[in-house]
This record gives structure tokens, sequence and C-alpha cells, in this order.
């Protein structure tokens, strides 16, 4: 099985490119929804995020207070990375998990882990793909999907790898700076490539 590691910033296009893939039959691996998924309630993860920063982390109905716990994690770099050490061994054997469970008929699947670079997981893939748009794009499209300030999406770019690291990290580059037909003819030119690459390996 070829391990394509999909990434890119915020509002770059990635979760776009992830469901064209998998409209063209390629099994997507998502570790935000793995993370999210790990911290339901009466999972180990939650519980350990309870003891560590306490019940308050949970609402009225049990459930992990997202807001909360992210507030309290990014503003202490402590906390965040006790919360890190909980969450990113689950995430990956999680992650391995499913990728030893596909079918190799498969030839590749795509892992998309929005930050890849900065965890340090290019490990997990054999290729990284990166979804690189210009920074006006990225601040334009996530003001728009999210409803937060411009403010907001430029911290949050600021929070991630800059756009150099990333692209020093790529093995490809899908260039998401034009409209949806210029985005999935890149993806279906690499859909393409992926397979030949995975037949080669085999
Ligand atoms: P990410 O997962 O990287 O944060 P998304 O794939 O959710 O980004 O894209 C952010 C928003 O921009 C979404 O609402 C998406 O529909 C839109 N979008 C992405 N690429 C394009 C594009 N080339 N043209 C128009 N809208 C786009």
């Amino acid at each position: 099985m070829l391990i394509i590691g999909l990434t890119g910033g915020i509002g770059s296009g990635k979760s776009t490119v992830a469901r064209h893939f998998e409209t063209l039959g390629a099994p997507v691996i998502d570790a935000d929804d793995i993370g999210r998924e790990l911290v339901a309630p009466g999972q180990p993860a939650l519980a350990a995020i309870v003891e560590h920063f306490g019940a308050d982390m949970l609402d009225d109905s049990g459930r992990l207070d997202r807001a909360r716990l992210r507030e309290r994690a990014f503003t202490h770099p402590e906390q965040r990375r006790a919360l890190e050490a909980i969450l990113h061994p689950r995430i990956r054997a999680e992650i391995q998990r499913r990728i030893a469970s596909l079918s190799p008929a498969c030839g590749y699947c795509i892992l998309s882990v929005p930050l890849l670079i900065e965890s340090g997981w290019q490990d997990l893939a054999d290729r990284v793909l990166v979804v690189d748009a210009p920074r006006e794009a990225q601040i334009q499209r996530t003001v728009r999907r999210d409803g937060v300030t411009r403010q907001q999406a430029e911290a949050v770019i600021a929070s991630q790898a800059d756009r150099h690291t990333r692209l020093r990290a790529a093995d490809d580059v899908i260039h998401n700076e034009g409209d949806l037909a210029a985005l999935q003819e890149q993806i279906e030119a690499l859909h393409q490539r992926y397979r030949q690459l995975a037949v080669e390996r085999a």
C-alpha cells in the first residue's frame, strides 16, 4: 500500500482535495476524524484528558468541551504538550491499524493530516502531498467557511508551518489558486500517477 500524506494550511483546500480523491476510489484516512472519535464519551483518551485537565473539560452532557480545552492547551505550551502526549500516540496507532486493514487492491491511500509537518509525522507516509494556496486565498476561504474574522484566520495561519517549510517537505504539490475545475484536474493527474507508482512497487 502506497501511503500519500496529504497536508496543507487552513483554507488551502485539503478537505476538498481529500473528498475528490475519495470519489476517484482512493481510501481516505483522516487524522482529525480519528482525533475526534478518540475523545468520544467512554473512550480512554477522554478519561486521560479529564484526569490531567480536570472535569471542567466536560460539558453538561459529558462530552469534551473542545473550545475550553483548546483555549487551555493553546495558551500554555506545557499543557499543549500534555494534550499531545495523550492524543498523538493513540492517533498514530489508530492510523496504523486502519492502514493495515485496507485491501492491497486499493493500490494507494490518502492519509490526511493537517499538521503532518508540524507534528513530524512524515514517517507515516511514503510521499508527502502538499496543497498550496496563496495566503490571501487561505484567509478568504477560511473567513467564508468558518465565519471567523480575518484576524482569527491569520492567527491560525501564523500558528502553522509556513508555506516554504511545507513546500520543502513536499514530494508533490497541488496548487489551489484557481477554480475547482483546475483543482480537480491536478487531483486526477496525481490519481493516475499514484496508481502507477503503486503498481511499480507491488
Ligand atoms: P482545508 O481543509 O484546507 O481547511 P477546505 O478544503 O475546507 O480547506 O477549503 C476551504 C473552503 O474553500 C471550503 O469552503 C472550500 O469549498 C473552498 N475552496 C477550496 N478550494 C477552492 C477553489 N479552488 N475554488 C473555490 N472554493 C474553494
